[in-house]
Parts: C-alpha cells; structure tokens; sequence
C-alpha cells in the first residue's frame, strides 16, 4: 500500500487514481496490477472506501427500487420515429458540447456514489465494494469518452439512431459506456437495458437528460430482448447496434441485420468467454491464489471476464490447489448490504439453476476441492467451489457463476496456450510466471483480447485495459479504448483524393 495516499482519493475512480500518482499505462496487452492502493479484504474490496460507508449505508436504508412498465410495439415505433427526428441536431451540436454535457454527467454521477451504490445493491445484489468499483468505472467512461470525441474533433460523425442492448451484470458502467459512446459522436440513442435492472437504467438516463442530453437524443425503452430488442434492431430507423451479452444472441441480432435491406448496419458485440489462467512452475502460489479467489469468485463470478479454468503446472498443482481451497473457506458468502461479504446471491432464478444443475454434474463427474460456506439465510446464493477436471473439454458451455475449474498440465505451456485457444472464445486470460520471456511470448500467442500477467484478470480500468475479445467473445473495438468510438461514427470525407 501507498502511504502518501489518502482515502478520501480512494474513492475517486481508478483512471483517475492512476493519472494522480503518476501510474503509466504498460504498453501491449500486458498488465501489472494498479491495484495496491490502500487495504483490501479476501475479496480485494478496498476497506479503506468501505470505512468511509455512512453515506452508503443511509442511502441504502433509503433505497426504492420502483417497477418499470414494458414498452409496447407502439411505443418503440415512436421512440424510433422520434430519435430519428433528432439526429439532425444532435449530429450537428458541437463536439465540445456534446463532451461537456458528458462531463457534467460524470460529475453528478461522482456526486451520487451513495445513491447510486445503493441502487446496485438492491436490483442487482452487488456487493459495496462491487458497487463502487462499478460506479467509478462508469464515471471513468463518461469522462474517457468525451476527452476521446473532442481529440477526434470535427472528424467524427454520427451514422443516425444507435441501439444499446446491455446486460445486468454491469447495470450502469457497461450500460452508461455504451450510450454515452454513440451519443458522443453524434448518434442518438435507444437504450435497452436487461429485464433484471431497469431502474439503475432509468436513473441514469434520468441523470444524462438533466446534464443536457436532449430527450429526442436518448430514449429508455424497457423490456425483453425477444420482444423489444427484436423490434428495435429490425427497426428501419437503427443504424448501428451496441450489445453486450451471450454469443448467441450477438448472432440473433446479425441476422436480423444481415437481413436489412438497402444497408449494412454494424454490430458492435462484446459476449462470453472462457477465461483461462496459465500458471507455471516458477509462478509464486500465494499470488495465483489470490488472483484466482478475485477471478473466479469476486461478483460471484457474474463477469465475461470471470476465472473459469486454471491450469496449474503439476509440480506446484497440489500447494496451489490446498492454498485455494484455504481460501474458499474464508469467503463471507451472504447478504450483499452487509460490509463484510465478498460474494453475495447470483441474478436470478434461471441463473440459480443453471449454475446449481452445472454443480450438481461436477461433483457427480470431477473431484471437489472445496466449497466455501454460507453464513446468511439469503436466497439465490451459490457455494462458491472449485473442481479439479481431467480435461478442458469437461467444462462444457461457460457458466456465470462461482464456479473454478481445475486442470493439472505438464509439458510446454505453448501447448496449454493452444488448448485455450481451441475453446474458441478469447476474452480474458491469465500467465503466472517468473519468466518474463515465457509471459511475453505466450501472450503473443494467445488469441485473446485481454492478457493479465501474474494479477488477477478482472477489472479493466477505462483508458488503461481496453476491454473486449475476440472469436467468440465479441466483435471488437475494445470498449475504453482509443478504437471504440470510431465504430460508432460516420467514415467521414477527409478531401483527400484516393
Ligand atoms: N470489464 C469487466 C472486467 O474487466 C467485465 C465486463 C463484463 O463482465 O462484461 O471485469
């Protein structure tokens, strides 16, 4: 930990914690970990924010998630009508006005931490430490992108009315990323949040009409992906499209584009993954342990970018392996208000039993290395546990949940490298070793789009680790990144002849 750092500073967002103390951006894909700044608890939550929790525990106690109503056919039609209608203004609104209306935003939203913390926890079951980090990201997005659009200046223009699909695991950042980037190149926006968190999505929405966006440049229309996200991206009015979710429904919606006549409309997808962490003979087993309880277990393992399979070097497997299982028991596995749980209830019922039907295979088919306890009566909460597996191929299709498996190897980790590459996704990934050659050239051959070295492999900071993937974790460019926006825009005409 830094000394010279003062907690107050620690509730700014990381982008902004790194520009402070000077922290660099490591070039490549390759990543040290930022993440020493004050005390943290087993589940990496900063204990130092968590101190100063007064305001989130009252905003907490005076917390209302209301319902929301469905948007009929008619009322996307409308909202389509409407975005359509103002496109023309919006496009032609300075970008320096555009970015300072996003500014704005970012900084009511820093002002409503508590509020919107508690709003988290109550829709989406987050943990305190999860809900910062989260409203922080979302912060760092809004200011990250408006510095982005008005470098890019004049050159950027919107192509019409984008559609934001977003899911529920990160219910403002990935939400507020995705619109806040087509609006602030010109584009206006229908926003579909998941069914599971539409009230984080309405105040936010809330909140970027008070900071200036027109209410005919960003529209909330609530419900289904079936329904609602059907009819927006067949919509003629649609543009682009911006989704984060499952591989499957990502090629749902090509189709549906694929299939528009008189134009191509771009999809921007950013979907699962299978993420693998790569430890070798020399790795240090007190930091993979502690990087694997972050990966695979933190937000109950509710992230793409979560831990899925480790693959440990057989000549350390076993120390590894009892150190994780130490750990295991260690976790506060409960309610998500309380301060010191590090891994609360998963999303819902279908995710429930999903990942319990996936549980209940593995200790019928692999060995149990451990299962951390339960310490409160709450609904919905998984054991978070680990398995060892014989082959990468007993891991089946990606399960969003707490669950770690275990693969011993020998051999050359290029091999291992490849094996993780047949999985097809290529989102995150993580190497363990004491080899800086070994790390470098593995990384190069991994055909994954975030490459973590001896640290955890969740949490990209905006501006720092752009973040998406690759085969079938999504469509690329990476979101926080130098590359996104441009995705979002117009070609524009330089003058220049070809
Ligand atoms: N950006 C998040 C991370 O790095 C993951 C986003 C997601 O789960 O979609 O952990």
């Amino acid at each position: 930990a830094d000394p010279s750092v003062k907690p107050a500073e620690l509730l700014a967002s990381p982008l902004t914690q790194l520009q402070q103390h000077g922290a660099l951006p490591l070039p490549v894909r390759l990543y040290q970990d930022h993440q020493g700044l004050g005390r943290r608890n087993s589940s990496g939550v900063d204990l130092t924010v968590l101190a100063q929790r007064a305001p989130l525990a009252q905003a907490l106690a005076g917390c209302q998630v209301l319902p929301v109503a469905e948007a009929t056919p008619a009322e996307v039609d409308a909202a389509m009508a409407r975005l359509q209608a103002g496109f023309g203004g919006w496009n032609a609104t300075p970008v320096e006005q555009r970015a300072a209306i996003l500014r704005r935003a970012a900084d009511a939203l820093d002002a409503r931490l508590p509020e919107f913390c508690a709003l988290l926890v109550q829709e989406a079951f987050k943990t305190q430490g999860d809900c910062v980090a989260e409203v922080r990201e979302a912060v760092d997005f809004l200011r990250y992108y408006a510095d982005e659009a008005e470098q890019h200046g004049g050159a950027m223009q919107g192509r019409g009315v984008f559609v934001c699909i977003s899911p529920w695991n990160f219910p403002l950042a990935i939400f507020a990323g995705q619109v806040v980037a087509a609006l602030v190149v010109g584009n206006t926006v229908a926003a579909k949040p998941a069914e599971q968190t539409p009230y984080v999505a309405l105040k936010m929405v809330e909140l970027l009409h008070a900071a200036g966006v027109p209410e005919d440049a960003l529209v909330l229309l609530h419900g289904p992906g079936e329904t609602v996200g059907a009819r927006l991206t067949a919509a003629a009015e649609t543009a682009g499209v911006c989704f984060t979710g499952s591989t499957q429904v990502a090629q749902i919606i090509n189709r549906t584009l694929a299939a528009k006549q008189g134009q191509v409309v771009p999809l921007i997808a950013e979907t699962g993954g299978l993420n693998a962490m790569l430890v070798d003979s020399t790795a240090l087993p007190e930091q993979v342990s502690d990087a694997v309880v972050q990966s695979a277990f933190r937000s109950a393992g509710q992230r793409c970018s979560a831990l899925r399979l480790l693959c440990v070097h057989e000549s350390i497997a076993d120390g590894v392996i009892e150190m994780i299982a130490g750990a295991l028991k260690e976790l506060w596995v409960g309610k998500p208000a309380d301060l010191a749980t590090d891994v609360g209830p998963v999303i819902d019922d279908e995710a429930f039993d999903n990942i319990a039907h996936h549980v209940e295979r593995l200790k019928r088919e692999a060995r149990l290395i451990a299962e951390a306890p339960v310490h409160d009566a709450v609904p919905r909460l998984i054991k978070p546990v680990a398995f060892e597996i014989r082959k990468a191929s007993e891991l089946g299709a990606e399960i969003f949940g707490p669950v770690l498996h275990v693969l011993r190897w020998n051999g050359e980790p290029d091999a291992v490298i490849a094996q993780i590459n047949a999985l097809g996704y290529g989102l995150t990934l993580g190497i363990q070793t004491r080899i800086d050659s070994r790390a470098l050239r593995l990384a190069d051959k991994a055909r994954i789009g975030n490459v973590y070295v001896n640290r955890n492999i969740i949490g990209a900071v905006v501006g720092v680790q752009p973040f998406g993937g690759e085969g079938m974790s999504g469509t690329g460019p990476k979101a926080g990144g130098p590359n996104y926006l441009w995705r979002f825009a117009a070609q524009p005409d330089t003058g220049a002849a070809a």
